[in-house]
């Protein structure tokens, strides 16, 4: 059981704050991700659920218990860094085995563990060999491994996918996610890479400037962003956003008009998904303009236009074939719309 809960909880050092005002209850077993660019607070966050940096203000408890001023070591989290922290002198098993003899865990017990949690991550192999012989993913391997031996009542994983290549981060992507699962163990997970938000979470939390913008499921998020900034950030490509104005039930923009269902009159965003917009027939579509770049992604071609200094992308059937300069239509649905106040940012509809 582990139910970790954030209230009010704030850092700061001198006048600039780095995490502020956070308040989140993370459910026993939940997979939560931290999700924002570089900068935003999330391992600071993390640094202090762990204990690693001090609370200026607010509570962190787990399960009821406030443990602002618990050591690290009796907080009962296991941690897994970017840069994997094993003991190079060690070998794979010696370093799982290792906090089980910090935490003076029955010696009795420690030969099973380690099987059991370097066979969980597929390491029984390569249990003699020391870090410097492994590669990067088996060594970040062995970092997991060694979170899962202690059975500790929560994971905080920073950054764990950071040193992999491309194809070993969606395969060890694929570990974490199943490995969690199947301990039931509640997951802190920080990262700036929103798919991988998108594919480990139960719920993310987007954050900016020390600041959560939104906390939702990853559906939510990708299909209802509380503002421009989480619109900006989720989804791949990001959403399109145009800055432009609303006359009439209609949204203008100088290369682009397109009705809307209902908001106020005035300076708006209007965002809309690739997806969500098509290829119109001749000149029947919102925006009319050259294609920018294509892209061809297998499944699918990404085609863009350059209007207003902004990048449109609109996603097209993979057979469809076109040039750079040769001229598009791109049609969006009213339905499809999200409009942003041209200000703050906020969601309007
Ligand atoms: P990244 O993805 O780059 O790791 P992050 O979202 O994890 O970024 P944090 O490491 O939490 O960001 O840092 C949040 C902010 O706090 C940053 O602006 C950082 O410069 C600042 N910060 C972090 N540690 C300190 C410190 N010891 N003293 C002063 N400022 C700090």
């Amino acid at each position: 059981m582990a139910e970790i809960e954030l209230r009010n909880l704030c850092k700061r050092w001198g006048s600039f704050v780095g995490v502020n005002d956070f308040n989140l209850t993370i459910a026993d077993r939940e997979f939560l991700v931290l999700l924002g660019p570089s900068g935003c607070g999330k391992t600071t966050t993390m640094r202090m659920i762990a204990g690693l940096e001090d609370v200026s203000s607010g509570e962190i408890r787990i399960d009821g218990k406030v443990i602002n001023d618990l050591e690290p070591k009796d907080r009962d989290v296991a941690m897994v860094f970017q840069s994997y922290a094993l003991y190079p002198n060690m070998n794979v098993y010696e370093n799982i085995r290792f906090p089980l003899k910090v935490r003076k865990i029955d010696p009795a017990s420690h030969d099973e563990r380690v099987k059991r949690a370097s066979a969980m991550v597929e390491l029984d192999e390569f249990l003699h060999r020391k870090p410097a012989e492994l590669s990067g993913g088996q060594r970040q391997r062995v970092a997991l491994a060694r979170a899962v031996v202690r059975e500790p009542n929560a994971f905080l994983m920073d950054e764990p996918l950071s040193n992999l290549d491309a194809k070993l981060r969606v395969s060890t992507r694929a570990q974490i996610k199943n490995l969690c699962h199947e301990l039931a163990v509640t997951t802190v997970y920080v990262t700036h890479d929103q798919i991988e938000a998108m594919t480990l979470a139960d719920r993310v939390v987007v954050m900016k400037s020390g600041l959560v913008q939104q906390v939702g499921t990853p559906t939510e998020i990708y299909d209802n962003p509380s503002n421009a900034f989480v619109a900006s950030f989720i989804g791949s490509p990001a959403m399109n956003l145009v800055d432009g104005v609303i006359e009439n039930g209609v949204f203008k923009a100088k290369h682009m008009s397109v009705p809307v269902l209902e908001a106020q009159e005035g300076p708006v965003t209007l965002g809309f998904r690739a997806e969500d917009a098509r290829l119109a027939e001749g000149a029947n579509g919102q925006i009319n303009a050259p294609v920018y770049t294509l892209e061809l992604l297998g499944d699918a071609t990404m085609i863009s236009v350059r209007i207003d200094g902004v990048l449109v992308s609109v996603k097209a059937d993979k057979n469809f074939r076109t040039n750079i300069g040769d001229s598009v239509s791109i049609a969006i649905e009213p339905q499809f719309c999200h409009l942003f106040d041209a200000e703050t940012g906020a969601r309007v509809s």
